[in-house]
């Protein structure tokens, strides 16, 4: 009896016999695919185990179409892995284990290049001895051409190349067990792993964290490599990866983004002279499954990617690294499994018995706990490699400075001096467009989306009105629609940010950098180089410049806007904003010039900015922390999210209330809600949703168990979309 799993919403496997004819190259067995018959359908599946027995009565099950792999294409600790991962996420198992394959092996693409073999079996070797089959001399020669071949046989492809029409021949002689054949992957092209010459000589903290990591190679466990921006964490990385090579292992590397840092994948190759696959959401299909085969043939010795390489296939897996661990990219919140890939790095690593680096300038309070409870250990690097030094944080109080279009005096006076100084600056406004609102001077009317609790966003330059919620994109009018009054932008975005500037330092390149430049990874290329090369001297930009880039000659940092994270209905927006503040300020003084980051806050006595500039992340950390006890929240609880929409908000809180009314929750477990989400109202759907909170994982985990299943009876299910996020990152 074979289990396997199917891409189904059913929480379940599927029990099927073995194929009636079963082909001895492709034997059944856990991790390979199979072609089953499924209704009245053909689907792809997955062998997960093999049992004696079956619920199902005999007479019911039919028998697998076709084993589609001559050897699995997930080992034992992956599908371990991917059970795991459906248990703990909730989510029916089938469309977790085909989820973690490229799109071309769901639809029955092959795991790699396989070569068949025909070899003589021992009666072969009899009946060729006494001259057999008398009658028949193209099987004859076909046992003669085989016999010569020894042990080992011959290839189908050199068989038709030395005894055309074999194929007839080679039926009759398998028929009568004079011949078998195997079909087996081939042996994956030699890869060599060398280092080229060039790394510089390691830092004290650098030297004696990389000693540490070395040493605890070969079997699990987490570290934390907290090193502040520009400190080398990647250099340390790339000197275990050479170390994990040169034992003849693999590494798996997992990036937040990897369509924003070509320059990780540049300074790979500059190190390593070896294959490395390379797997993100922007590749073609194609393209995946070259990559996933280069990684399940172990010719790449490296492994780097995004959240859903953490089901790369790296045999003789040596090290797991996730650089920035803290980015909310690694959070899979929409669509099928919502799963972290940080989590399952940690614990695929357990699972292989090899340490696991969780790195970061700016670690999430998760892992900080994790740090303080014992469960991973840390190291540091406090200082920055070579000669660079940390910049200077200074807050400016926009409710007593002059404003130039969302710019205060002290910030162009700065600009100023860094630019005569022969420095760069960094201008960061977490708002792209030219104006988060458009305004009518007449009537008070705010250009609202009609599909959205939400204004609609100037973009000044395409002349459009857009909803960066639900892409909802309209002209951009020049009258008011209600009075026919004139109309004007209100509020800054990076946008108009960019004329300001231009306005300020006529004389300036200036460029910007935001989803509306960037569409394509050759325009981030385009403008990191026009930064590189000094063409342009301020930078202006969104999140995106937060990550990964190194402009030497960087020595200004302007935060615009602060004030956004501080005082969220989010209780993990002011960690983002503290986590945002450093890393935008790690821009500054990467090199021998000393940085300066500058704040425009309205609340310079805010505690957060107070702990965050006085002490630190680490005192930021420290008091964030205290405050996630106080009330209950994660890391010290569990969350699990219930969320639905609907057509209407009634149906969308419907749901959520007949769920919790049949909800049985141990004294452990609490439910609050339902709420109709911050914005309620999205792409013209209304959403809700219901916490479930405890303190108790086991707990939570069994109650969730229980009650899932129950939610598809529902009535009002109908009605909604749900879906359960475990661990959420964000809260609507
Ligand atoms: P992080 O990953 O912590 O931000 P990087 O590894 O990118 O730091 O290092 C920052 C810069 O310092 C890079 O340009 C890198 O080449 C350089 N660097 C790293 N380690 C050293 C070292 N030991 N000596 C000199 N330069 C170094
Ligand atoms: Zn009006
Ligand atoms: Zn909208």
């Amino acid at each position: 009896m074979l289990r396997v799993a199917l891409a189904t919403p059913l929480r379940r496997l599927f029990d099927y016999l073995p194929p009636t004819e079963p082909d001895p190259r492709a034997p059944a067995r856990p991790g390979v695919r199979v072609r089953v018959p499924f209704g009245r359908q053909r689907l792809v599946g997955v062998v997960m185990a093999t049992a004696d027995s079956s619920e199902v009565p005999p007479e019911r099950l039919k028998p697998v179409l076709e084993v589609l792999d001559p050897e699995p294409v997930l080992d034992p600790a992956a599908l371990t892995l991917l059970n795991w991962a459906a248990d703990y996420y909730h989510h029916p198992v089938g469309e977790v284990v085909l989820g973690a394959l490229p799109k071309s092996l769901r639809l029955g693409a092959p795991a790699g290049a396989a070569t068949e073999r025909w070899v003589l079996t021992e009666a072969g070797a009899v009946a060729h001895a006494a001259g057999e089959p008398r009658r028949a001399p193209k099987q004859r020669a076909l046992l003669t051409l085989l016999a010569g071949h020894g042990a080992s046989g011959a290839a189908a492809e050199r068989l038709t190349a030395e005894l055309p029409g074999w194929r007839e021949a080679a039926r009759s002689l398998l028929a009568r067990g004079l011949l078998s054949s195997t079909e087996a992957l081939d042996e994956p092209p030699e890869s060599t792993a060398s280092v080229r010459p060039g790394a510089p000589q390691l830092g004290a903290e650098q030297a004696q964290a990389l000693e540490r990591l070395e040493g605890a190679l070969g079997r699990y466990g987490s570290f934390v490599l907290h090193g502040i921006t520009g400190s080398g964490k990647t250099e340390v990385y790339l000197r275990l990866i050479e170390r994990v090579l040169a034992q003849g292992q693999r590494a798996l590397v997992l990036v937040p983004e990897i369509g924003l840092t070509p320059q990780l994948v540049a300074r790979f190759s500059a190190r390593f002279d070896t294959p490395m696959a390379v797997l993100h959401s922007g590749l073609t299909d194609a393209e995946r499954l070259g990559s996933w085969r280069q990684a399940f043939s172990g010719t790449a010795r490296i492994v780097l990617g995004t959240r859903s390489a953490v089901f790369a296939p790296v045999p003789g897996l040596g090290l797991i690294v996730v650089d920035e661990e803290h980015d909310a990219s690694f959070k899979q919140h929409e669509g099928a499994l919502r799963y972290s890939a940080r989590d399952l790095a940690v614990l695929r690593a357990r699972h292989a018995g090899v340490p696991v680096v969780l790195g970061s300038a700016t670690p999430s309070l998760e892992t900080l706990h994790n740090v303080e409870a014992g469960r991973y250990e840390r190291l540091r690097l406090e200082r920055r490699a070579g000669e660079a030094r940390p910049p200077t944080l200074r807050l400016i109080d926009l409710r007593t400075s002059a404003l130039q279009s969302g710019i205060a005096t002290p910030a162009v006076l700065a600009l100023e001096r860094h630019l005569a100084e022969g420095g760069q600056a960094l201008v960061f406004l977490n708002r792209r467009g030219y104006a988060p609102t458009l305004l009518c001077t007449g009537c008070g009317w705010v250009a609202p989306c009609s599909e959205c609790d939400a204004r609609l966003t100037v973009h000044q330059g395409a002349g459009r009105l857009r909803c960066h919620h639900c892409g909802a994109d309209q002209k951009l009018p020049d009258r008011c629609p209600v009075c026919g009054f004139a109309v004007k932008a209100v509020g800054q975005g990076t946008e108009r940010v960019e004329e300001t500037l231009a306005r300020l330092f006529p004389n300036e390149g200036i460029a910007r950098l935001d989803r509306d430049v960037v569409r394509r990874r050759a325009d981030l290329e385009a403008v990191v180089g026009r930064v590189a090369s000094g063409e342009a001297r301020i930078l202006v930009g969104t999140q995106m410049v937060t990550k990964g880039h190194d402009f030497p000659n960087l020595t200004l940092v302007v935060v615009l806007n602060a004030d956004q994270g501080l005082f969220s209905t989010d209780f993990r927006a002011s960690e983002r904003l503290a986590q945002t503040i450093v890393q935008v300020a790690g821009r500054a003084g990467r090199a021998s010039r000393p940085g300066e980051v500058l704040i425009q806050t309205e609340f310079p006595d805010h505690p957060l900015l107070g702990s965050l500039l006085g002490e630190g992340y680490e005192g930021f950390a420290r008091t964030a922390l205290k405050e996630r006890a106080d009330a209950h929240w994660p890391p010290f609880a569990r969350l699990a999210a219930l969320r639905d929409s609907a057509r209407t908000a009634e149906a969308a809180l419907a749901f959520l209330r007949e769920a919790r009314a049949l909800a049985r929750p141990p004294r452990e477990v609490r439910l609050l809600g339902p709420v109709p989400a911050a914005m309620a109202r999205r792409a013209g759907r209304h959403h809700a949703q219901l916490l479930i909170e405890s303190a108790d994982r086991a707990r939570l985990h069994a109650f969730l168990e229980g009650w899932l299943p129950q939610l598809t009876e529902l009535k009002s299910a109908r009605a909604v979309r749900w879906s359960l996020d475990v661990d959420p990152l964000e809260l609507f």
